[in-house]
């Protein structure tokens, strides 16, 4: 092994076919494509009419253990599985979300898979792409000016300036916008209230992009949105202020999924990224529907953890829509087992199997909840340079041990040709009729039976305790009639529990839910746990400090 090549080198090395031919690699028709330059295009929700009667392909949805800051390499294996699939002559799309602008300058770098297994042209992907995240973050703004425009002109909604839940977005961390005070300035800049930001990624318009099936869904669910509520503490909706019009032409082509292609040539939709932290985690609806009627296998991944990505995942998504989910893989790092074995972040590069060995528990609970969606599962090892021999034998031994289906991959070193064995094993997983989810909960449970099933099933917790607060909203949203929507958990992902020192595999914990909040546009209710945010923060050197542009404009630092 030479010198290790970083993520961009090897992406800007790489020979990228134009995207029309990508296009026609699927049967597209040209008139279904929007190109957007050469290697991007748009794909035309038509193509849903024409395909309509053809049979959905298989989803294989790719989860993980709970990650390290640095994450675990979903989107690489998700990459190199679409890849390693297509290799082995099936028809494989690839099904991604877009990254955010918050990681990709604060901590993480970009979103477009690492190594042989990256979408390209990773530069684009992860800066501003056909502009889908600023259309959100448009959208979600625009609504903020209009609700305080309606307060300035006289409130005839008798809106409670106090109690306006809506809050305004940006996509970037920046900590400094979580509380603000707007409308500073006297009579003829509106009036004061207390306003705050979160993530672009956070807000309810990005989770409705996701779960909308076209244009008039789109609309639909936006004319839902709860802004807030008036002096009689009645919810004030976006219908009321009658903007759903406005908002659905801000993002009528931000609906429409990105078509790219992998290092490989492999078709990669991408389109849609909510946190699974913040927000429910997966791509679009549109893009892994349209991905299901080109392909024979989808490959698509959740964010995160299986604890967050994978159970929002079937709660939200395939109740949405109905996705035939072949298979789960579990991608697992030696590192982030051995950090949940107990070993330090610093002595994650060191040989120690038996740290690692007690790290499996947290493995182990993921396999569980897989396990209780009714879903085959492969867990896929992610191979870093530095793992020692003795460390992965020891994790191959415990799964056959377990009889657990695994496989070695490597397909961040080779690209698709190291990820054959997990796709050999992922179709064979597939096989039969694999149409069956068995949910946790019922939508029409009650709202605290729903979140405790989350918390005691997936997460292994004893029990909830709720702030007085969460205690007083749930009632409210009984009384509302919100109480039949699934919740979307907003929980570290660090940990299985809501503390994000408790790595392996907690037990005899409590968690905390602090805050509801009603996405009735979305449709969900999203439920604030431990001391999780939704605007991030910057870490003390910001992997921005590494970035560049040369005078003849080629990118340096992006990973
Ligand atoms: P996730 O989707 O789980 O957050 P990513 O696939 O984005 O993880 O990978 C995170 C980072 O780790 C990327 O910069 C990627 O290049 C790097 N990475 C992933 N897998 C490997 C590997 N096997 N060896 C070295 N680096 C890797």
């Amino acid at each position: 092994q030479g010198k290790q090549h970083t993520d961009i080198e090897i992406a800007q090395a790489a020979k990228l076919k134009r995207i029309t031919d990508i296009a026609s690699s699927l049967q597209l028709l040209e008139d279904e494509l929007e190109p957007y330059g050469r290697y991007k295009a748009k794909i035309s929700l038509d193509v849903l009419n024409r395909l309509a009667e053809r049979k959905d392909a298989k989803v294989i949805l790719v989860t993980s253990i709970n990650p390290t800051a640095a994450g675990e390499g979903k989107s690489t294996v998700t990459v190199g599985l679409g890849q390693a699939m297509n290799k082995l002559g099936k028809k494989a799309v690839i099904a991604m979300r877009e990254p955010s602008l918050g990681p990709t300058m604060g901590l993480k770098g970009g979103a477009t898979g690492g190594g042989y297994s990256q979408v390209l042209p990773m530069e684009d992907i992860n800066l501003h792409f056909t502009g889908d995240l600023h259309a959100i973050t448009t959208a979600n703004n625009a609504l903020s000016a209009f609700i305080d425009n309606h307060i300035h002109q006289g409130n005839e909604l008798k809106i409670d300036y106090r109690r306006i839940t809506w809050r305004r977005a940006l996509d970037l961390n920046d900590r400094a916008l979580r509380e603000v005070i707007t409308g500073l300035g006297g009579p003829a800049n509106g009036a004061p209230r207390e306003d705050g930001f979160q993530i672009t990624v956070a807000s309810e318009i990005m989770a409705i992009l996701c779960l909308a099936k076209g244009i008039d869904d789109l609309k639909e669910r936006l004319s839902k949105i709860v802004v807030g509520y008036d002096y009689d503490k009645s919810p004030v909706f976006v219908k009321t202020l009658g903007y759903e019009g406005a908002l659905a032409l801000l993002l009528k082509d931000a609906l429409k999924p990105n078509l790219v292609q992998t290092i490989e040539h492999t078709p990669a939709i991408i389109h849609g990224g909510p946190f699974a932290n913040i927000a429910h985690g997966c791509n679009s609806i549109l893009a892994t529907k349209i991905a299901s009627k080109l392909g024979d296998y989808v490959v698509t991944e959740a964010g995160f953890g299986a604890d967050l990505g994978a159970e929002k995942f079937f709660h939200i998504k395939t109740r949405a829509e109905e996705i035939n989910v072949g298979a789960v893989v579990i991608v697992a790092t030696i590192r982030a087992l051995k950090l949940h074995g107990g070993a330090s972040k610093d002595s994650l590069s060191k040989p120690d199997a038996d740290t690692l060995k007690k790290g499996f528990s947290n493995l182990q609970k993921h396999i569980e909840t897989i396990k209780k969606f009714g879903k085959p599962y492969v867990i896929a090892i992610n191979k870093f340079l530095n793992d020692a021999d003795e460390e992965i034998h020891a994790l191959l031994q415990w799964s056959k041990e377990h009889a657990h289906p695994v496989s070695l991959t490597e397909v961040w070193e080779k690209g698709g040709e190291g990820g054959l064995d997990l796709a050999e094993k992922v179709i064979k997983e597939c096989e039969g009729d694999t149409n069956q989810i068995t949910y946790l909960y019922k939508p029409e449970d009650s709202i605290k039976s729903k979140i405790e099933a989350v918390a005691k099933i997936v997460y292994g917790a004893d029990g909830v305790e709720y702030s007085p607060a969460a205690e007083k909203q749930i009632k409210d949203f009984e009384e509302q009639g919100w109480d039949g929507l699934p919740v979307c958990m907003a929980k570290t992902q660090y940990s299985l529990s809501d503390n994000p020192k408790l790595t392996g595999r907690p037990e005899n914990f409590t968690m905390n839910v602090r805050e509801l909040r009603p996405s009735l546009g979305a449709g969900f209710l999203v439920v604030l746990t431990g001391e999780i945010l939704t605007m991030p923060g910057l870490p003390k050197k910001p992997a921005a400090l590494q970035m560049n542009v040369s005078s003849s404009g080629k990118a340096s630092g992006l990973f």
